[in-house]
């Protein structure tokens, strides 16, 4: 999608903190962290959010968690505890409509979310 912004950082017109590129999924470090570790993992396919995601079927789900563990592992939280965090509409804090999951961690994280 031409106006989206993940679309852009995935065709590498907008920069971004690249730490994992795993086939169809890329993730870097979100812009304004919460956490020590904050990084948004995302299909390079545009989808509008988690659910849309899901439905699409074709395993791109089961691509962008298995990315979010190996950027656990490579940032060295897995060990110590993560959060994956799918925001799915602006009732929830999303913001940027091109699904993403937040991987968090290196702190304390509390439960439940605000
Ligand atoms: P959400 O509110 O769940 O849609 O998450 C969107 C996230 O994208 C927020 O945490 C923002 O800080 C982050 N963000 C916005 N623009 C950028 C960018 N150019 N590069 C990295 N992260 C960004």
């Amino acid at each position: 999608m031409s106006d989206c912004l993940f679309c852009k950082i995935v065709a590498k017109e907008v920069p971004a903190d690249i730490v994992l590129e795993a086939g169809r999924a890329l993730a870097f470090r979100d812009v304004n962290p919460q956490a020590p570790t904050h990084v948004l993992v995302v299909p390079k396919a545009h989808h509008e959010n988690a659910a849309v995601l899901a439905a699409a079927d074709d395993g791109l789900a089961d691509d962008l968690l298995k990315a979010c563990h190996a950027v656990a592992v490579q940032e060295g939280v897995a060990e110590t505890g993560y959060r994956i965090v799918f925001n799915t509409g602006p009732g929830a804090g999303q913001t940027v409509f091109h699904v993403h999951a937040h991987v968090l961690g290196g702190r304390g994280l509390t439960w439940p979310p605000g």
